[in-house]
């Protein structure tokens, strides 16, 4: 072994060991509130960053176009397996790096260069992917939108089907990141099949209450649903997608050699982790845990006067209208970030603000609920985002809340290992 080999991290870099050190104190001491993020189990972080990393598997199990695969096949198969029992497609693909390349590996197997997609408008709940101009999706593809009434905040499926009868697109894309509310997945498919689209839906945000069981689930009505693995799913950094036996060989090869090289196995070997975590009875009470904290935190800050976008929510997150009181939904994610909670700036359905600036923020039980944090919790948290708003211009006041979360914090321990490796202030 050379000395290169022998070196832990902290003595051959210390400057990314100190920036990992503070990380890992910011996770532990702040309340993560990024409807997006979540803590994944000490196991899949142990396959994430295993010496699975050191293999190259391009192809699939079986067919591999490299040598010494026996084992990087076993971890596949059983990620595959694992995520067919959960989610009950057909065919599964676990090798897209991210969802945004889950997405344009979906689109590939089913759209040519210019056909027309319809997605839902990223300032009404969207994502990138789903057609914006800057991305892929928007360049590619001729893109079209659909958006939630203006009344109710829902979404508007008779703007929907008229538009897709007008534009004619090929594929019509469901799904979104900021999107509080169930989706009518019968009614997407109905439209699709009426103009003769693909409906394909990505959940990458619901993935994981769709696998607790405690929301519909897109894939016995998608032709082709993608989703992310690290949201509500709780697996590490990555994407997945899921298809019919008709659609399958289109979709692996879109995937690779289509979008990727070689697979991150490593990767790879922790979402088979994480999916026989989320196939545990377990599971299915932190689904329901996060969407039970999620009402009480929607309504609990409704009582503190806040609006929320459509009146509330049906999963794991919701959208505050901070705007309404005054604020920006910048000076929010700031004020809030200083007292130690972190959310994001988020544009809520026509809003008149600028996206830099918006009228709104984003909140998201699923990363607390996996720390242990109930309702009770929920109805405190809602009681300091009201008082940091309040108090947005009072450094003083917010450094006080943001000793109250971090002795919050402390008592829902993260990882077993905490403060051991810290080395703070190196
Ligand atoms: C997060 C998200 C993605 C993108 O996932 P990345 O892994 O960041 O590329 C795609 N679609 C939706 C709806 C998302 O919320």
């Amino acid at each position: 072994m050379t000395d290169r080999m022998a070196l832990s991290l902290a003595q051959a870099d210390p400057d990314v060991a100190a920036a990992l050190d503070h990380e890992t104190l910011r996770q532990h001491e702040g309340l993560e509130m990024i409807a997006s993020e979540n803590f994944v189990s000490e196991a899949v972080l142990e396959a994430a960053g295993s010496i699975f990393t050191n293999k190259y598997a391009e192809g699939y199990p079986g067919r591999r176009y490299y040598g010494g695969c026996e084992y990087a096949d076993v971890v596949e198969n059983l990620a595959r397996d694992r995520a067919k029992q959960i989610f009950g497609g057909e065919h599964v693909n676990v090798q897209p790096h991210s969802g945004s390349q889950a997405n344009a590996s979906a689109y590939a197997a089913v759209l040519q260069t210019g056909d027309t997609i319809l997605g839902l408008d990223l300032a009404h709940g969207g994502h990138l992917t789903h057609g914006h101009r800057l991305s892929f999706s928007g360049k590619l593809y001729r893109p079209t939108f659909y958006q939630v009434r203006r009344d109710t905040e829902l979404i508007d499926y008779d703007e929907l089907e008229a538009i897709a009868v007008r534009e004619k697109p090929k594929a019509i894309i469901g799904g979104g990141s900021a999107y509080p509310r169930l989706w009518d997945f019968a009614r997407m498919r109905q439209i699709a099949e009426k103009v003769g689209a693909f409906y394909i839906f990505d959940m990458a945000h619901i993935a994981g209450l769709v696998a607790g069981g405690v929301h519909p689930s897109p894939v016995p009505h998608a032709h082709i649903t993608t989703t992310t693995t690290h949201k509500t799913l709780r697996g590490p950094r990555a994407g997945l997608i899921l298809c019919g036996q008709d659609l399958a060989a289109a979709v692996d090869k879109a995937v690779f050699p289509g979008q990727q090289g070689g697979p991150l196995m490593h990767i790879v070997a922790a979402k088979a982790v994480a999916f026989a975590e989320a196939l545990r009875p377990e599971f299915r009470t932190y689904a329901a845990q996060t969407v039970a904290n999620a009402k009480v935190l929607a309504s609990s800050l409704q009582e503190a006067g806040f609006r929320i976008i459509s009146g509330g929510t049906d999963n794991h997150l919701m959208l505050v209208d901070v705007f309404e009181k005054g604020i920006l939904g910048s000076e929010a994610e700031l004020a809030l970030g200083n007292a130690g909670i972190t959310v994001n700036k988020n544009s809520i359905p026509y809003d008149t603000n600028p996206p830099l600036k918006p009228s709104g923020i984003r909140v998201g039980t699923p990363a607390l609920t996996t720390r242990g944090m109930k309702e009770p919790e929920m109805r405190q948290i809602a009681t300091w985002i009201s008082k940091a708003l309040d108090a947005r211009n009072d450094d003083a006041a917010l450094e006080r809340i943001r000793g109250d979360v971090a002795e919050l914090a402390n008592q829902f321990p993260l990882y077993a290992w905490k403060r051991a490796p810290l080395a703070v202030g190196v």
